[in-house]
């Protein structure tokens, strides 16, 4: 049988550890060839090494989603390489939690500026490639705390909420072109984001959420591969919550 996701073309941010490592990974186990992007070089030419490296279809590339001319090089070099470019996830993050009281300016602007505007560049330079294709699929990693609000979290539930608008503007404009633009919003996940977190405070989100347990990465991961396969050719503009029946 042919797999899911056979000669496409994928880009993921943010995918040298975590989530974006495990989406790299399943897209790859798919069939897909994928750029792996991330900050730190060494970190992300070792990550696409783990998975099968250049020779296996999987290379690693150094792009700061924030900045606009790595943004356009990502893209451009990916259709120089693999000649095409079938998905697009914007997968980087950062957190920098703090109370209202204590957050500064800058731990706001760190967070909307890696996840809005991070995000808008990679639909931006992905979709300009895929319009003329007539084809793609483009997936932004939102999260539950956008839907619900976190206390803490008054930058990053705002980015996250934020993806979301964006993702239903953008997919908007572009579903003549056949490019399909969705968003799926992990719960609690297993990662080196999350392990950052007190441990009591990871037993008390566990216990809140009605599967009782954290989702693992593999489990956003599936989303990842439904939205950028033929199984979902006509979902555009929708938001897939992975998060165990957290905040339903
Ligand atoms: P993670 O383990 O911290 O991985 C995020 C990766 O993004 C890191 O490799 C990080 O590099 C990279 N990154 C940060 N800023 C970047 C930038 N400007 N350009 C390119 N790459 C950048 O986080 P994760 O838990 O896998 O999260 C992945 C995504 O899922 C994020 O968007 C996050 O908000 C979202 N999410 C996570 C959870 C969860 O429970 N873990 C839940 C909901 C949503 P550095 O390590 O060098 O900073």
């Amino acid at each position: 049988m042919e797999k899911l996701l056979h000669d496409k073309v994928a880009v993921v941010t943010g995918a040298a550890q975590g989530i974006g490592l495990e989406i790299a990974r399943t897209l790859h186990h798919h069939g897909a060839r994928v750029v792996l992007a991330d900050l730190d070089e060494e970190a992300t030419v070792r990550a696409a090494e783990q998975i099968g490296g250049p020779a296996g279809g999987c290379s690693g590339a150094v792009c700061n989603v924030t900045s606009e001319e790595q943004m356009q090089a990502l893209v451009a070099d990916t259709v120089d390489t693999y000649g095409r470019l079938d998905l697009f996830v914007n997968n980087a993050g950062i957190t920098r939690d703090a109370s209202l009281k204590k957050m500064q300016v800058s731990d706001f602007d760190a967070v909307i500026t890696v996840h809005l505007r991070g995000t808008w560049l990679g639909i931006r330079e992905a979709s300009a490639v895929m319009r003329e294709q007539k084809s793609g699929s483009i997936v932004n990693i939102s999260s539950l705390s956008g839907k619900a609000g976190n206390p803490g979290q008054t930058n990053y539930s705002a980015a996250k909420a934020g993806i979301v608008g964006l993702t239903k503007a953008a997919a908007k404009e572009v579903a003549h072109h056949n490019v399909r633009i969705n968003a799926v919003q992990p719960g609690l996940i297993r990662t080196p984001m999350t392990a950052a977190m007190p441990p009591e405070i990871f037993a008390q989100r566990e216990a809140d959420v009605p599967m009782k347990r954290a989702g693992e990465p593999s489990e956003v991961a599936g989303a990842v591969v439904f939205l950028g396969s033929e199984l979902s050719s006509y979902i555009t503009g929708t938001v897939i919550e992975v998060g165990g029946g957290r905040y339903m």
